[in-house]
């Protein structure tokens, strides 16, 4: 099939060899050999994993591991593995609630950057090249594309784009193919090394998840990671003075220790998706879609699967426009939680801004159902849609709106 519909000697372009771009790649590899056929996977990676952050927490959501394990044959090295998260913690004003996950599917937390290397140092081991160079423009033709890099020009049949938020390449995506990238949040991150005897019981080993009232802020999280704590603050216009603000809150401070926090780092997530994610000769995946959790990302997995997705697009359907239907059919579940996602996100927004998660957090401590969904929305370990529409969960809205009417009312007077 890939024969005839992929110029297989030509092959595919991949540009990012984040885990969208690597998920890609090892899926054509795969499909390929299952098919006893080979082909040219070419990824351009312009980092180098280790010299450069990632803003990334590097946390390994469920079932993460068992993705890379069923799809990949991939196992994550014991020695990656920096902490086992046992759940999180939600606060409200006065209230907070402790949301466990199921011992069985625990998230992971791993250093970002060695996780993209050894993702990469797979797919070299699989036969995919890796260029370690920055991709300038792309040129689209009836029959092939061209990649422009620093390192020179690379001719394809498609090419993947898997290069996340980069502005460079949303430029280039633009103007040749109307691309509109994703919207976005605003990150801002900072870490805090605490004194090694806090160590073994780090936060808890609980992610810590806040919904400050300040009004350019969405939320505010607190990772254990190996040997010091990730900060996260995301909002629009985030500065380093929200950040301070949020660092000297009371119940932030007491869990960090007395000693000060490295430098910020600034990110991107998106929220929405792109326009133009597929067309002639080219899909793009992960975060350059805009195909994550519009409010709790699990980017890693969905970066994963839509290269997954893209990649069987192409082997099976090739690189034509119409063949990329197919890709957006792929991804339809995904598109179709956006508008619950936003909802949840809405829902979140007003609550912190007009009204308190108290009254919320008191009711989900004696109601399981509305436990779960809240579990399941600073999780995102499932749909939004199921959240939302689940019968159980809706059943508290009437018990729970007069005490956050009520809320509301306190907080305008
Ligand atoms: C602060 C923050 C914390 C996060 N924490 C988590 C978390 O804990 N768990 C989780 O699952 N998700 C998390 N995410 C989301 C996650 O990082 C992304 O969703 C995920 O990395 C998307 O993967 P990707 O492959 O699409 O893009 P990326 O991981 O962004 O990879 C894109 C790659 O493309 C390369 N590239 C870009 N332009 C070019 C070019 N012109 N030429 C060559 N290469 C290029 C980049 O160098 C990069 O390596 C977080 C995001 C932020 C901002």
């Amino acid at each position: 099939m890939a024969k005839d519909t992929l110029e297989r000697e030509k092959g595919v372009a991949i540009i990012g060899g984040g885990p969208g771009g690597v998920g890609c790649a090892l899926t054509l590899k795969g499909l390929a050999r299952d098919r006893g056929q080979d082909i040219r996977v070419v990824i351009y990676e312009g980092k180098r994993f280790g010299e450069h952050y990632n803003q990334c927490a590097g946390v390994l959501s469920h079932p993460l591991e068992e993705i890379l394990e069923r799809e990949f044959g991939l196992k994550i090295p014991d020695a990656m593995i920096q902490r086992v998260i046992q759940g999180y913690v939600l606060y409200g004003e006065k209230e907070e609630i402790v949301l466990e996950e199921d011992p069985t599917k625990p998230s992971l937390a791993v250093q970002r950057v060695e996780l993209d290397r050894f993702l990469l140092n797979e797919a070299v081991k699989r036969g995919v090249e890796v260029i370690q160079s920055r991709v300038t423009d792309v040129e689209f033709h009836p029959h092939e594309v061209v990649v422009y890099s620093w390192s020179g020009t690379c001719r394809a049949s498609a090419v993947v784009g898997a290069f996340g938020l980069s502005k460079a390449m949303t430029a280039c995506f633009s103007r040749r193919v109307g691309y509109a990238p994703p919207p976005h949040l605003e990150t801002l991150v900072t870490k805090f090394y605490p004194p090694p005897s806090w160590l073994p019981n780090l936060l808890e080993n609980m992610i810590h998840v806040f919904l400050p009232p300040f009004p350019r802020t969405e939320f505010g999280a607190l990772i254990p990671k190996g040997d010091h704590i990730t900060i996260i603050l995301a909002g629009w216009n985030i500065t380093t003075n929200e950040m301070e603000t949020f660092l000297s809150l009371p119940k932030v401070k007491r869990l960090l220790p007395p000693k000060g926090h490295s430098d910020f780092f600034k990110g991107r997530f998106p929220t929405g998706l792109a326009k133009r994610f597929y067309g002639h000769r080219y899909l793009l995946v992960g975060d350059a879609s805009g195909l994550v959790r519009p409010f709790k990302g699990k980017g890693i997995n969905t970066a994963v699967i839509t290269g997954k997705s893209a990649a069987i697009t192409l082997m099976n359907h090739g690189p034509s426009q119409e063949a990329s239907l197919h890709y957006r059919d792929m991804c339809k579940e995904l598109m179709e939680d956006m508008i619950y996602g936003r909802l949840a996100r809405t829902l979140a927004s007003l609550t912190r801004r007009y009204s308190s998660l108290d009254p919320i957090i008191r009711e989900a401590k004696r109601n399981e159902g509305l436990k779960e969904a809240l579990f399941f929305c600073v999780s995102g370990h499932a749909p939004y849609k199921k959240i939302l529409r689940n019968k159980a969960h809706l059943k508290v809205l009437p018990r729970l709106l007069p005490h956050l009417l009520g809320s509301f009312h306190l907080s305008r007077q």
